[in-house]
C-alpha cells in the first residue's frame, strides 16, 4: 500500500517564485489516496468528544465534510468575505502570501459546543488562527484542530500554541 506522502505533487514556484506548493489534488484523484487522507485524518479524532466539525474555504471543505459525515456532525463552512447570506462576524488575517478576511455564520456556533477545525495544510497558522478566534467569539471551545500537512519550517503551530493540533504529514 502507497503511503499519503507518495500521492502528494510538489510543484516548485507556485503560486510565487521560491514556494513549493503541496498539491492535494493529487491524492483526490486517487481513490485509495482519497481514502487515506480522510481515513487518517479522522483517526486523529479518535479520542475526541466534538459537537461541530468547520472546514475553512475551501480545501477544508474537501477534507472537513466527509468527516463530519462518517462521524455523523454538523459541518460548519469558514467562507471568504462577502459569501455567507446570513448574519455574519468576521476577520482579518495575514496569509503566507496576501491578506484575507474569513466570516461564520452568528447562529454556526452554540455556546458551550466543542468544535474541531479542518483544513487541509497549515503554512503560517494565520487561516485558522482567525477561524479559533471566530468560533471563541461565539462562545464555542476549540477541542482540536486537524491538517493533513503541515510545513513545519513556517512555525505555524506557534500561532496555535494554546490549542490540540494534528498533522498527517509533516514537512520541515
Ligand atoms: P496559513 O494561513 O499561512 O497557515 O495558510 C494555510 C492556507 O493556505 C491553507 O488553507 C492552504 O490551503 C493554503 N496553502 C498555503 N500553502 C499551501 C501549499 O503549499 N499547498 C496547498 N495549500 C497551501
Amino acid at each position: 500500500m502507497k503511503k499519503i506522502e507518495e500521492y502528494v505533487r510538489s510543484i516548485p514556484d507556485f503560486p510565487e517564485p521560491g514556494i513549493i506548493f503541496r498539491d492535494v489534488t493529487s491524492i483526490l484523484q486517487d481513490a485509495d489516496g482519497l481514502k487515506l487522507a480522510i481515513d487518517s485524518m479522522q483517526d486523529c479524532l479518535k479520542d475526541v468528544d466534538v459537537d461541530v466539525i468547520v472546514g475553512t474555504e475551501s480545501r477544508g471543505f474537501i477534507f472537513g465534510m466527509p468527516i463530519a459525515y462518517n462521524l455523523h456532525k454538523p459541518f460548519v463552512p469558514v467562507r471568504k468575505k462577502g459569501k455567507l447570506p446570513c448574519e455574519t462576524i468576521s476577520a482579518s488575517y495575514d496569509l503566507e502570501y496576501g491578506k484575507a478576511e474569513i466570516e461564520i455564520h452568528k447562529d454556526a456556533i452554540k455556546p458551550g459546543q466543542k468544535v474541531v477545525i479542518i483544513d487541509d495544510l497549515i503554512a503560517t497558522g494565520g487561516t485558522v488562527e482567525a477561524a479559533a478566534k471566530l468560533i471563541e467569539q461565539l462562545g464555542g471551545e476549540v477541542v482540536k484542530i486537524v491538517f493533513l500537512m503541515e510545513l513545519a519550517g513556517l512555525e505555524g503551530r506557534k500561532k496555535l500554541e494554546k490549542y490540540d493540533v494534528a498533522s498527517v504529514i509533516r514537512y520541515e
